[in-house]
């Protein structure tokens, strides 16, 4: 059987920024926000964000979330966030000084739990020196408790690496908020440059503080004003986004449209009426997979080797959730077990542009066996009723 990959990745093609690369050629500014990477950010704000607020690329969303963190932190010890995450979420503030203090989310929507975080912030008061939500998988996550909580002094950099794409009404998420929204724009995301991501705020004078940040704290001369690194996106990977974003409107319509085919599909397959359950999105998602719970651990070991029997690649993210890394084993924590019950459960579905429905078919129908009740329960209640 023809294998179904978890992902394909695919970037614009070369004949589709090669008159951007000439046009790097002629002026040549390689990098150091040149002119092609001034036309992209103005670009993004304009199409995407409606002139609100202001934006600079980086050159990978880690670096992003590092400089935000950096650059919008309160004194304090903690960098509140969920441990089922992606690895860079922790590993930002770590770099920034910061331990990562782990807060569970929620059964629906898998973001911070809003109780438990409001129960974490008050323990750990002043020692909050940020708070790093994620908005889990591409959700439109709600931002308005976080603009509250900026407004009461607590910072918030909002992880939406996979959130480009992402919109509610036909807004792009994360429009308007006076915190920091971080995008990557990583190969396997929805927004592909191959590594690239870019910072968004509100704020127009964060996004000043942090463009310098990214260019070693330079202001116009050669003395460094503050701690900063560099992490600016090349004029070759300004070229590659510009010429995504062409593309962007009709790719993103495409992952929307088989998300709502497998909806269907595992609608129809009576999966979702023996427990097996989606992750609830607010907007609608420009997702780069789509996850799933399975009802237990047997279920989803079930999946997992019938589909392995059927030539389909799944992924379980995000497993082992931060917590349990090496690295991260010893941060404090609140409560974690909607958090543990995902990394036992949760399984994620491939979902890439070129997908095909046959595949999507393919792939429900795995899911739809695993969830049919095993032999030996089926047996086990057909004596009963005998
Ligand atoms: C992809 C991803 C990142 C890292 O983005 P890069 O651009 O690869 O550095 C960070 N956080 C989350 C949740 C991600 O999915």
């Amino acid at each position: 059987m023809e294998k179904v990959p978890f992902l394909r990745p695919k970037l614009v093609e070369l004949a589709d920024y090669a008159p951007l690369l000439a046009e790097m050629d002629r002026v040549r500014q390689y990098t150091n926000f040149g002119p092609l990477n001034t036309r992209f950010e103005r670009r993004i704000l304009d199409e995407w964000m409606g002139g609100e607020g202001a934006a600079t690329t980086v050159c990978n969303a880690t670096l992003g979330l590092m400089l935000a963190i950096s650059e919008i932190k309160r004194p304090g010890r903690y960098a509140v966030m969920p441990s089922f995450t992606f690895a860079a979420t922790p590993l930002a503030a770590q770099w920034c000084g910061l331990e990562p203090y782990f807060v569970d989310v929620d059964p629906q929507e898998w973001v911070l739990d809003p109780r438990k975080l409001r129960q974490a912030l008050d323990h750990l008061g002043k020692d909050a020196a940020v708070v790093v939500p994620y908005a889990t998988c591409g959700t439109h996550m709600d931002l308005r408790p976080y603009e509250d909580l900026m407004r009461s002094g607590v910072p918030v950099v909002v992880d939406a690496a996979p959130c480009f794409g992402t919109s509610l009404d036909g807004r792009q998420f994360g429009r308007g908020f006076s915190g920091a929204v971080v995008f990557s724009f990583h190969a396997t995301k929805a927004f592909p440059v191959g590594e690239g991501g870019l910072v968004y705020s509100a704020d127009q004078n964060l996004i000043r503080r942090m463009k310098l940040a990214s260019n070693y704290w330079f202001d116009g001369g050669r003395e460094s004003l503050g701690l900063g690194l560099n992490a600016k996106l090349s004029e070759i990977g300004a070229a590659v986004a510009l010429a995504t974003l062409d593309a962007f409107p009709a790719s993103v319509d495409r992952r929307k449209q088989i998300y709502r085919t497998y909806t269907r599909l595992l609608d129809a397959s009576g999966a979702l009426d023996a427990g097996w359950a989606l992750q609830c999105v607010r907007g609608e998602a420009a997702y780069q997979w789509l996850p799933l719970i399975a009802p237990d651990v047997p279920s989803r070991d079930r999946l997992l080797r019938i589909a392995a029997e059927r030539n389909i690649e799944l992924r379980r993210y995000f497993v082992p959730p931060c917590h349990e890394h090496p690295q991260f084993q010893d941060a404090s924590r609140g409560d974690l077990s909607m958090t543990d019950r995902l990394g036992d459960t949760a399984i994620s579905l491939p979902l890439w542009e070129d997908l095909t429905d046959e595949m999507i078919f393919r792939v429900v129908g795995a899911v739809a066996e695993a969830a049919r009740a095993p032999a030996s329960q089926q047996s086990a209640s057909g004596t009963v009723s005998a």
